[in-house]
């Protein structure tokens, strides 16, 4: 790929990805909520999160540990920080890839101190023996040191303070069974409907210090992929684009005009999701298709087209998973302006 290529690649990707950049690491110090009352959306999900948090309050003990799935860009590290919050307790974060040694643990576990919580963010991709060592450390709070090697081996227990682990994965699938049977808690969080991302979109926006019309922050929450983080994404685009194109305010037609030229449509589908959908119409006359075959015809992470493409498009119920591959459905092909059986020859 050319240099120019790549910076455009980066550019779309910063644009549609569920994943969090750098940019919305400044933007979202100030729009993610720190209490659960700011939360918005996943009732269900949070009263049940509140009574867990309430009774092991009560008990004065930790709360049990706790799994969150589900897409990027739901709100699972906003959660785990909400439940510090809520406990009245520390909370230490990392992540599953930055582990890399059972040793890089034994610190940050060392360090915990009663009732703290430590959050483990895609945690299906810690290793083996990293996942291993943790065991011990959430069901008895104990953790295992072998000093020397050979005939010499020995294993010291050492006790660690009660804590609570959170964990998120975009791929519960992947954790192992003996991994997920030891959270006591486990939520799922959905996509949100237009009408909480609409209100997430109003909340950004006062906190932005931006006037939006109603119609207008309905526009971008329509188009938002039900997913907070890109709702808080394109909010910032259109801003922009408010305040070069006219004076800054945001009303539903400035709304509509920024989202079309970022190449968002009328269901928030953005130039990947198309690509996805038109490949598999054009070369594969509508699918089954492989993830892997997928992948490599549209030179993407298969990474990327399963955990960022391919659950909204499942949510709205363009694409089906069958058990030979990926298959777009009728509501695609209108989507997409095209004809079953009309195939392109891929050149
Ligand atoms: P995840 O960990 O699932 O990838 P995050 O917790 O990092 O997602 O959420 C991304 C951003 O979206 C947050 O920083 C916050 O600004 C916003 N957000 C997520 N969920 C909500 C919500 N329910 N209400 C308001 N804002 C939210």
């Amino acid at each position: 790929m050319s240099k120019i290529k790549k910076e455009e690649h980066k550019a779309r990707e910063r644009l549609i990805t569920g994943k969090e950049t750098d940019e919305d690491q400044i933007l979202n110090i100030s729009l993610r909520p720190t209490k659960i009352n700011e939360f918005i959306g996943q009732k269900e999900l949070v009263e049940n999160l509140l009574i867990s948090v309430e009774a092991a309050k009560k008990r004065k003990e930790p709360a049990d540990h706790i799994l969150f799935s589900g897409p990027p860009g739901l709100g699972k590290t906003t959660l785990a920080h909400i439940i510090a919050h809520e406990m009245g307790t520390k909370i230490t974060a990392t992540s599953g890839p930055a582990i890399e040694r059972a040793g890089d643990l034994i610190g940050i576990l060392t360090n915990l101190e009663e009732g703290d919580i430590l959050f483990i963010d895609e945690i299906h991709r810690m290793s083996k023996v990293v996942e291993e060592f943790l065991y011990p450390a959430m069901e008895n709070f104990q953790i295992d040191f072998i000093i020397d090697k050979g005939p010499y081996a020995k294993t010291i227990k050492f006790n660690l303070k009660a804590f609570t682990l959170i964990g998120a994965t975009t791929r519960s699938g992947l954790l192992t069974a003996p991994m997920r049977g030891r959270f006591g808690i486990f939520h799922h969080l959905d996509f949100y409907e237009p009408e909480d991302l609409l209100n997430i979109i109003i909340r950004s926006a006062a906190l932005l210090a931006v006037n939006i019309t109603e119609s207008a922050a309905m526009e971008i929450a329509r188009r938002s992929r039900g997913t907070p983080r890109i709702a808080n994404r394109l909010l910032r685009r259109v801003r922009d684009y408010a305040q070069v194109k006219a004076n800054g305010d945001i009303e539903g037609c400035i709304a509509d005009k920024a989202l079309n030229s970022q190449g968002i449509d009328s269901v928030g589908l953005n130039a990947v999701d198309r690509k996805v959908l038109g490949a598999i119409i054009d070369y594969y006359d509508g699918g089954p298709v492989g993830i892997e075959s997928l992948s490599a015809s549209l030179n993407e992470e298969p990474d990327t087209i399963v955990d960022v493409v391919e659950p909204f498009l499942l949510k709205i119920g363009y694409l089906k998973r069958t058990q030979r591959g990926r298959q777009v459905t009728a509501c695609a092909y209108k989507h997409m302006d095209k004809k079953p059986g009309i195939k392109v020859k891929k050149v």
